[in-house]
């Protein structure tokens, strides 16, 4: 008896071992510091990188090159674009929020709407990250401690508010138009590539469902407004799919109603004819995750 239960130890013993094994690889594989990012590649001029959870995209123009956000800082963002494109870069975070803003410092800077400025600069805090975010022992072990400290305490860098609309012309007859969708954050922003027709919208419209649940987001209605909007630029812009910065991306157009339609589930009864009662407001592909 006691033979049998020190082989059943033994091999539960081993078991973990190599469950653990199998663990540190892939967070070591996943979360190496400053690894080169692998590009995915839309088509010629225009890819896609991914740090973490975050996406971010390079664009590239006859004339200068724009990267849409800097996910947490922890790959070599600069050095894979470097690797694709000898251009001027113009760095644009879709809004505030860590995540997406902590490899700027790679850049030197970049622009982030004025309505998000308060946003970045909390986000610019370790001890705020930490408090609030990454402190937690879930992500602590996902993570490791010592990557939870160097997400929380990336270089912080300038930021300069972009104007309520712009139109950036990258040469070749690449425009991208800048629309304001407030909703996630206030300032949560909206890239239109006009010449590829295709809309970067940010953490707005994501397949692992949107937080709306953050003291900076805006109220449901807003949030809706935003949907509508989105939803019109696309039409009228010829869009098809849209580029979230987290995966999956890209998705079609078409999610947009299922937000539109959780939006209005959230909003209660009078306005889809249905009432929630928890925190989370589904509707087909979407989910709204609600304060
Ligand atoms: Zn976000």
């Amino acid at each position: 008896m006691a033979k049998r239960r020190i082989i059943t130890f033994a091999v539960l013993g081993c078991l973990a071992v190599t469950v653990w094994a199998m663990f540190s690889n892939w967070r070591n594989r996943t979360f190496a510091s400053f690894r080169m990012p692998e590009a995915v590649q839309v088509d010629d001029s225009t890819y896609s990188f991914r740090d973490v959870t975050a996406l971010m995209h390079l664009l590239v123009g006859k004339d200068s090159a724009l990267v849409i956000d800097t996910g947490f800082g922890l790959v070599d963002l600069k050095g894979a674009v470097q690797q694709l494109t000898d251009l001027p870069l113009i760095v644009i975070n879709t809004h505030g929020h860590f995540d997406h803003t902590h490899g700027n410092w790679q850049f030197g800077g970049a622009m982030v709407s004025y309505k998000d400025l308060e946003t970045i600069s909390r986000h610019d805090n370790p001890q705020y990250l930490k408090e609030n975010f990454l402190g937690n022992p879930v992500m602590k072990f996902l993570l490791g401690a010592e990557m939870v400290d160097k997400v929380c305490n990336q270089p912080s860098s300038p930021y300069r508010p972009l104007p309520k609309s712009m139109s950036l012309d990258l040469g070749g007859g690449r425009v991208i138009r800048l629309y304001e969708i407030p909703g996630h954050t206030p300032g949560s922003i909206a890239l239109l590539d006009e010449k590829y027709h295709r809309l970067y919208t940010g953490d707005m419209f994501c397949s692992a469902g949107v937080l709306l649940q953050f003291p900076e987001s805006t109220d449901v209605e807003t949030y809706l407004q935003s949907v509508r909007y989105a939803k019109e630029i696309c039409l009228q812009s010829g869009v098809e799919e849209i580029f979230p910065s987290h995966p999956d991306s890209p998705l079609p157009v078409s999610v947009l109603d299922d937000f539109e339609k959780a939006a209005l589930r959230a909003l209660g009864p009078d306005r889809s004819g249905k009432e929630i009662k928890s925190k989370t407001s589904v509707y087909g592909k979407a989910k709204l995750t609600l304060k």
